[in-house]
């Protein structure tokens, strides 16, 4: 049975000044007081356009990021490619979607896949829905009816940017992930990503749709996906991952009065989600399947039904995928056994990139005094590493 323990396989890439800068830094995001009062004080400061920048970046910034731009995170990319873990460039450019930011978002996102192209260490392409529409206009279109021409030019932008990238995705035979977001209006991001796939992915999985399992509605969606990629005669490529707007979405349920797409508790959202990679590792002559958790029970399952399948331990259908600065003990681990393993490596500047750094920050503060499974495993390597010395 595979280890995720062995932090001296999981923390190799790191220095010893760069295990002691993440134990420091996942020390002070352990206490939710601090993380909440740095949050407020965070949004305080970008509203008054203070500089936030000198905090930021040799903190958060540098263990969860890349770099701002394609360039700076190529020592990155070369680091984990040194122990077989690929990088997927995700540009993490949140807020502020005017039609500029959007063009210059397109224009950033097209050099990312022909980067990608260029080069076998980045195996992915990504990018988010709100990345080229407004949450509002995405809503309109998931609900339907008769638009006003903003709208209109909106939905229009969108599915063009959208074309755009997929086709020069299949051109350079670079798979792209279209990230989930919001349930209520993902039907229209669906029906999109749908068309791309349909025409894209005839020969191989080039178009991923993502699919949030603590959604009530996924395993249906997932069934229904597959029979119509065999209907379709296409390869379906899917990205699973637990879902990150759990609270958000139970918010809008309820001030809105309608039943909460999401499962009760955890527990249902693990079983929903161990029971779709089953169901897609028995269906995968039609699809790619791509794990994004850093649950190891989900990631311990998919490596067993692999085995279960003969399938072997670098199948190209299958993918095991953590973020940067996060569960190294799985990435890394998994990598050196032989798996398929890419960290999404998120880029940008300082000021965009904050709503994913304070995500992080919120993940991973301590429960009921408990250490983090992060910061226990850094503990335990710079203890390791210190015993070694003596
Ligand atoms: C490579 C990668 C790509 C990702 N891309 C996306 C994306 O496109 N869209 C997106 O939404 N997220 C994305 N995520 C984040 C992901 O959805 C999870 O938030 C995060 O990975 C934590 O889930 P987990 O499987 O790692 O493990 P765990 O820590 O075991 O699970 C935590 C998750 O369980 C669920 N959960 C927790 N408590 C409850 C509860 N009380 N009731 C019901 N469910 C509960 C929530 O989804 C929560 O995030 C991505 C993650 C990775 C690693």
């Amino acid at each position: 049975m595979i280890s995720f323990d062995n932090t001296e396989v999981a923390f190799r890439y790191k220095s010893n000044a760069g295990m002691m800068r993440a134990y420091y830094l996942f020390r002070m995001i352990a206490s939710p007081g601090l993380v909440r009062l740095s949050k407020k004080l965070t949004y305080f400061a970008l509203n008054l356009h203070l500089p936030i920048a000198w905090a930021i970046k040799p903190t958060l910034y540098r263990h969860f990021v890349g770099g701002e731009s394609i360039a700076e995170c190529e020592p990155t990319v070369k680091t984990l490619s040194k122990f077989n873990v690929k990088t997927i460039l995700d540009y993490s450019v949140e807020g502020g979607k005017d039609a500029k930011t959007m063009e210059r978002t397109l224009a950033e996102t097209l050099h990312s896949v022909v980067n990608a192209g260029k080069n076998p260490d980045i195996p992915f392409a990504v990018f988010k829905p709100t990345a080229f529409a407004s949450m509002e206009v995405l809503t309109h279109a998931a609900l339907g009816g008769t638009f006003d021409a903003e709208t209109t030019q909106g939905i229009r932008r969108f599915r063009d940017s959208v074309e755009k990238l997929s086709k020069t995705a299949w051109e350079l035979g670079v798979p792209i992930m279209i990230d989930a977001e919001d349930s209520w209006y993902q039907l229209f991001v669906d029906d999109v990503v749908t068309e791309m796939m349909e025409k894209y992915n005839k020969e191989k999985a080039i178009v991923f749709n993502t699919l949030q399992m603590y959604r009530v509605d996924r395993h249906g969606f997932l069934k229904e996906s597959i029979r119509k990629a065999g209907e379709g005669n296409y390869f379906l490529g899917i990205k699973f991952v637990r879902g990150a707007y759990m609270e958000k979405e139970r918010k809008r349920a309820e001030e809105m009065g309608y039943p909460s797409p999401i499962h009760p508790d955890k527990a249902h959202t693990d079983a929903a989600y161990d029971a779709a990679i089953k169901y897609s590792v028995e269906h995968l002559e039609r699809m790619v399947i791509f794990n994004g958790s850093h649950n190891e029970k989900s990631n311990r399952l998919l490596k067993e039904l692999m085995n279960e399948h003969g399938l072997p331990k670098d199948e190209p259908r299958i993918w095991f995928s953590q973020l940067y600065g996060m569960s190294d003990h799985i990435s890394f681990n998994l990598a050196e056994e032989g798996y398929n393993v890419a960290k999404y490596v998120p880029y940008g500047p300082v000021r965009n990139i904050l709503p994913y750094l304070l995500r992080r920050a919120e993940e991973n503060t301590s429960i009921a005094g408990q250490t983090g499974r992060e910061l226990s495993l850094i503990v335990q390597e710079i203890k390791r590493r210190k015993n070694r010395k003596r």
